[in-house]
């Protein structure tokens, strides 16, 4: 103990003064002018953070207003750590898991939040780096079929789209409307490359009117092939 500090009794009796009073706002200026730029040793912090945390902070299981919430959150707006905060909270958070119900209270808390274009184009960027290819945990070492590529494309959409719109949505067979309608191609997809988007080469079927063509499933590729 230095020769500054106060004995234990004296602490109390100040305590016990203080108890209930509020600073006023020039004495909060005041001080903090005073305390600008001085900084904990390590030894203190280690100590002040042994000695507040868990069941010793004077914060232990209570919880912030909706009011005081309110109050930090507008405080914050518009401020971003810095890259060495940010550095630190990472770091910090690496290999700890958030329980159920904190993701929970996390997806609750942002249902509705729309992200600004900014946030938006992060994420992507971010989500880009994880999961490109050998990151993605369904890359298979790029091996997806062609077929596959340009069933997912925007044209095959829009070729399948515009198929069925002409034929009304309804099996051109048996007359079927509902969700088991699928759109072929009435040349084979693999052996008319040309004809892949053409909407005249686009038939709409039913599923059981789709199986009895020679060409489901890819069978018209592979009877050309052999
Ligand atoms: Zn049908």
């Amino acid at each position: 103990m230095n020769k500054y500090s106060h004995t234990a009794e004296t602490r109390k009796k100040i305590s016990e003064a203080l108890k209930g009073r509020h600073l006023s706002e020039e004495c909060k200026i005041k001080l903090s002018e005073i305390n600008k730029g001085k900084h904990h040793s390590e030894e203190t912090k280690r100590m002040m953070s042994k000695k507040f945390s868990g069941k010793n902070n004077t914060f232990y299981g209570k919880k912030h207003s909706i009011k005081t919430k309110n109050i930090l959150r507008i405080a914050r707006i518009g401020k971003s750590a810095s890259d060495e905060t940010k550095l630190k909270i990472s770091k910090n958070m690496k290999g700890k898991y958030r329980s159920e119900e904190h993701r929970k209270h996390l997806s609750e808390a942002n249902k509705g939040r729309i992200h600004s274009e900014e946030t938006k184009r992060k994420i992507r960027n971010s989500m880009i780096n994880k999961f490109n290819k050998e990151n993605n945990p369904n890359w298979r070492g790029g091996i997806t079929p062609k077929h596959l590529i340009i069933r997912s494309s925007k044209e095959y959409k829009l070729w399948r789209n515009a198929v069925l719109i002409r034929d009304n949505y309804t099996c051109i067979w048996c007359g079927y409307k509902g969700n088991k309608l699928q759109v072929d191609h009435i040349k084979p997809f693999a052996l008319y490359p040309e004809l892949r988007f053409a909407i005249d080469n686009g038939r709409t079927l039913c599923v059981y009117c789709h199986r009895t063509t020679n060409t489901y499933a890819g069978k018209g590729s592979r009877n050309a092939a052999r």
